[in-house]
């Protein structure tokens, strides 16, 4: 009687345990779980640096590496006594190291923490045969490295990140067509999902178009936040009023729970408004709207506020550019207009690089400071990833001596009294 009692507990048990397994999660950023959304830039493509549990972890060359916080020194993340880690010269031996990731694609540099793993993917070059890419985990603390999933044929990984344990990724394959009795190659881009604690890992497809639908097919800058994924499609089509071809950009949201994609708009009535990007603030989402197709920088827009799901749009902020950019923390929205300053650089326009300005708002959308960034800093293109509410990571490099690179530190704490000057960066170089 009392085992048999003993087993209905254990049946019971088992079944709380799963039911609570299949509970939704909050449709809120969680730690430790979540897509880092404030590691990632305005431009969207990967994230370099992510946090850990006391730590961050951040992937530079060849290698990924965690930062300890309470030490300030920057290590392999790679525990095995007899690795020299990325000072080992033979191939063979560099590739068992379990910080090595192999790093010949520009798209897929980045990493993304999830649940005490450290993902990162392993690129070969998309038209190199027979070698498929594949996507590893290393244990947050460096002890295990294994094979998480590796794609079956040739494809393109574009973009990736991974959100509660599921693995959102942009592949991009070449396709042959029959058209009016001839064969010819066509672009397919799909934004796809595997379920990294599944058995048997099936991609599942979220949305996917052709070269044959649109012209120039880029699906781009993936968010994941609460029970929802952003996606960006950037693509090309003739309109029928001047018979040319335009680009064109649209927002997409896809529901988790629902399994539903719907593009974000700002108003149905409203015809040729054109959003251009969202970003993610305060549990709202933050959206920029442009009226028309052409991209002109100084052009006057609005910023929109929306509940997560891209209903109960508000204009939020009016009198911003277009050219304008935004990205977030958990605390603070930062504006700059950095995108204008690296444009006029490259010859397109006018815009003086002593202009160059950070504007922070707080919850309240209230202006809270102004601050620039130290002069004697060279960032890669794009605004820097905004980082946690307390402090800022960047990676340094040195280009004429590449052995020295680091990371550069900006607590915070500071914002409200910088009033348009630069902000103070620490530099915590990697000694090797
Ligand atoms: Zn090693």
């Amino acid at each position: 009687m009392e085992a048999r009692k003993a087993v209905v507990v254990i049946i019971i048990s088992l079944f709380i345990l799963s039911a609570c397994g299949r509970e939704s999660l909050p449709n809120a950023y969680v730690e430790g779980s979540d897509f880092q959304y404030m590691q990632m830039n305005d431009i969207g493509e990967y994230m370099d640096i992510q946090k850990g549990e006391g730590c961050y972890y951040l992937r530079h060359g060849d290698f990924i590496y965690y930062l300890d916080e309470t030490t300030n020194k920057i290590l392999p993340l790679c525990n095995k006594v007899d690795c020299l880690h990325d000072k080992e010269t033979q191939q063979i031996r560099k590739e068992k190291c379990n910080a090595y990731v192999a790093d010949n694609n520009e798209f897929c540099k980045g990493i993304s923490y999830c649940n005490g793993f450290i993902y990162c993917l392993e690129a070969t070059l998309w038209f190199d045969e027979g070698n498929t890419q594949k996507l590893y985990r290393i244990s947050a603390d460096g002890a295990k490295k294994e094979l998480a999933y590796q794609f079956s044929d040739d494809r393109w990984i574009q973009r990736w990140g991974i959100h509660r344990d599921i693995f959102y990724y942009v592949e991009k394959k070449y396709m042959e067509k029959e058209k009016d009795g001839q064969s010819e190659l066509i672009d397919a881009v799909a934004l796809k999902a595997i379920d990294l604690k599944d058995i048997v890992k099936r991609p599942m497809t979220i949305f996917s178009i052709t070269s044959d639908e649109a012209e120039g097919p880029v699906i781009a800058h993936i968010q994941c936040y609460g029970n929802y994924i952003y996606y960006l499609l950037d693509a090309a089509t003739t309109l029928e009023s001047d018979g040319e071809m335009h680009r064109f950009t649209k927002t997409y949201i896809y529901d988790l729970n629902k399994r539903e994609n719907k593009e974000l708009t700002i108003s149905k009535r409203q015809e040729g408004v054109q959003v251009i990007g969202c970003c993610l603030w305060n549990g709202r989402l933050l959206i920029k709207a442009v009226s028309g197709y052409e991209q002109d920088y100084f052009k006057p827009a609005v910023m929109y506020a929306a509940d997560l799901d891209g209903s109960n749009i508000e204009v939020c902020m009016e009198n911003i550019q277009m050219g304008h950019t935004f990205s977030c923390d958990e605390e603070y929205l930062y504006k700059t207009d950095i995108a204008m300053v690296e444009l006029s650089q490259l010859g397109f326009f006018e815009y003086d690089k002593d202009d160059e300005t950070y504007w922070v708002y707080d919850k309240e959308l209230k202006l809270v400071d102004t601050y620039m960034l130290p002069s004697d800093i060279t960032l890669p293109v794009g605004a820097p990833r905004p980082g946690t509410s307390e402090c800022m990571y960047l990676i340094y490099d040195d280009s004429e001596n590449p052995e020295n690179w680091g990371v550069l530190k900006w607590d915070k704490s500071g914002i409200g009294s910088y009033n348009g000057k630069p902000i103070e960066m620490e530099t915590i170089p990697y000694e090797g």
